[in-house]
């Protein structure tokens, strides 16, 4: 990894699904998404890649440019596209 690269980290599910995901472990969504993968609560196929909805709460620190994501948003994870 390079200086230039976005934060990113990983998360591995039940099935051994090794999901990287952009963004910083500090925001309260990026935590709820990886116990979510690691739950079993959502799977990504390998070789995917998929895109979130975050929906956040009206007081959300992040929403206020105040700092990390302090609320419990709803996730949804869309529709995951094949780039293999
Ligand atoms: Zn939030």
């Amino acid at each position: 990894m390079s200086k230039e690269d976005p934060p990113s980290f990983t998360v591995v599910s039940p099935k051994g699904t090794r999901v990287l995901v952009f963004g910083e472990i500090e925001h309260n969504h990026n935590k709820k998404l990886q116990s979510m993968v690691r739950n079993g609560l959502v799977e990504i196929k390998h070789g995917t890649l998929a895109k979130m909805d975050i929906a956040h709460d009206d007081w959300c620190n992040l929403l206020h440019k105040k700092g990390y994501c302090n609320c419990n948003p709803d996730i949804t994870i869309m529709p995951t596209e094949d780039y293999r």
